[in-house]
């Protein structure tokens, strides 16, 4: 009986979804091609405001942005009202597969709990999570250096890529190479054969360039060095050795730096691409970094004197920067997106202007991932886009409650 009647129905069915579907085909409005209206957007690049905003998007791209342009028919138009545009928020230094909590203690007790206990597959797990969180609170792209177990953080980049998890765009290093120990203090020789799980430790030149040609083969977008951990230090000849091979497969070099300038002349000498913390550097440094275009990623915490004497000079030097978070600790009542979006006032404490803290969390990440399709709304770039309530000119912290968030032409929020 079921032989007889289906094959009928299922004709019917068909022929009745074609007969109304150019009506409905007409009526619809096109879902690639959009139109998002705000009453002023920061054209980053020139630091002017743009009033009665209009941004056409056509799939993923932005094909034009000005004031009052003309929206053809077709298109879908999401009108937001009272608003500022801005481009996609970057996070230059995230760890979205790391997560400490004070419960726990302090950084070493955390590190070898996390170590011991989290291998990549709840490490990505728990990424999937904190990378939702920064995508909600505006983060359209992050670069994520290390601390991800190994090669986790390929696999929730690649995830994301594909559409199967919701976050940023992710830039990230693999494991971090580093000194021989790694970021740990002094751990028995049973437990030291687990550190290879956080970084590659290296001793030598020529291990310097296996690990770079391993995170190459493994999929890194750059690569991450510690060049010092307390008093342990990469060399000279190390670190070139790292940027020599980095620069064949076209990576950008990103190196922590603490302690005073010596590992950060170090780092800048051997032509690193960026300098993570740098907290306590000199001019001697900064004037290397400007001559040699080398970002400093400040990770300051906020209220700290010297961190904002230091993006003084820094400025005044001439340094581009690019503002990371390097966020890492659970702040319960908070997402990770939350936390990360409340460090951008701490840089105009420091002295640097609205426009100046929105190129370092926009434009400067672009250019230092070396990705010329994020970080800015301009046609032929990537559509994303976020919007705040009120103006970042006047007031940075607007950038801590965005109220949409678009990446790649896909509204999330
Ligand atoms: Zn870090």
């Amino acid at each position: 009986m079921h032989l007889k009647t289906k094959p009928l129905t299922t004709a019917f069915i068909l022929l009745f979804a074609l007969s109304i579907l150019p009506v409905n085909a007409q009526n619809q409005k096109s879902s690639d091609r959009i139109a998002v209206t705000a009453k002023r957007m920061i054209d980053v690049r020139s630091g002017k405001e743009i009033p009665e905003v209009v941004i056409l998007i056509e799939k993923n791209k932005i094909t034009a942005v000005g004031s009052n342009l003309k929206i053809p028919d077709s298109v879908q138009i999401i009108a937001l009202g009272d608003v500022t545009l801005l481009p996609g928020l970057i996070d230059a230094h995230t760890h979205l597969l790391h997560q400490y909590y004070s419960r726990y203690g302090d950084d070493n007790s955390n590190r070898i709990l996390e170590m011991v206990q989290l291998g990549p597959a709840k490490r990505a797990l728990l990424g999937a999570r904190l990378a939702r969180e920064m995508l909600e609170a505006g983060f359209t792209s992050v670069r994520d250096l290390g601390n991800s177990s190994i090669n986790a953080d390929i696999a929730l980049r690649d995830a994301i890529n594909n559409g199967d998890v919701t976050g940023p765009r992710m830039f990230v290093s693999t494991r971090a190479l580093s000194p021989v120990g790694g970021q740990f203090q002094s751990v028995t020789a049973a437990a030291q054969q687990l550190l290879s799980q956080e970084y590659v430790q290296i001793s030598g030149a020529e291990e310097a360039r296996k690990a770079v040609r391993q995170a190459v083969y493994d999929g890194a977008d750059c690569i991450k060095v510690i060049a010092n951990s307390g008093s342990r230090r990469l060399s000279l000849e190390e670190m070139k050795a790292i940027i020599e091979e980095a620069k064949r497969a076209n990576l950008p070099v990103a190196a922590h730096a603490t302690d005073g300038d010596g590992p950060s002349m170090t780092a800048a000498e051997a032509g690193v691409s960026s300098i993570e913390h740098a907290y306590t550097v000199s001019e001697t440094v900064l004037n290397l970094m400007a001559k040699k275009n080398i970002f400093l990623v400040p990770t300051d915490a906020a209220g700290v004197a010297k961190y904002q004497e230091r993006i003084k000079r820094a400025v005044k030097a001439g340094v581009r920067i690019a503002i990371g978070s390097d966020i890492y600790y659970e702040f319960p009542g908070k997402t990770r997106g939350q936390v990360c979006a409340g460090m951008y006032k701490t840089y105009v404490v420091s002295g640097m202007t609205s426009i100046e803290v929105l190129r370092a969390a926009t434009l400067n990440p672009a250019d230092l991932i070396g990705n010329n399709s994020i970080g800015a709304i301009e046609a032929g770039r990537f559509a994303d886009i976020i919007a705040v309530k009120g103006n970042p000119i006047t007031d940075i912290s607007v950038l801590e409650a965005v109220v949409f968030v678009m990446k790649d032409g896909k509204v999330y929020k």
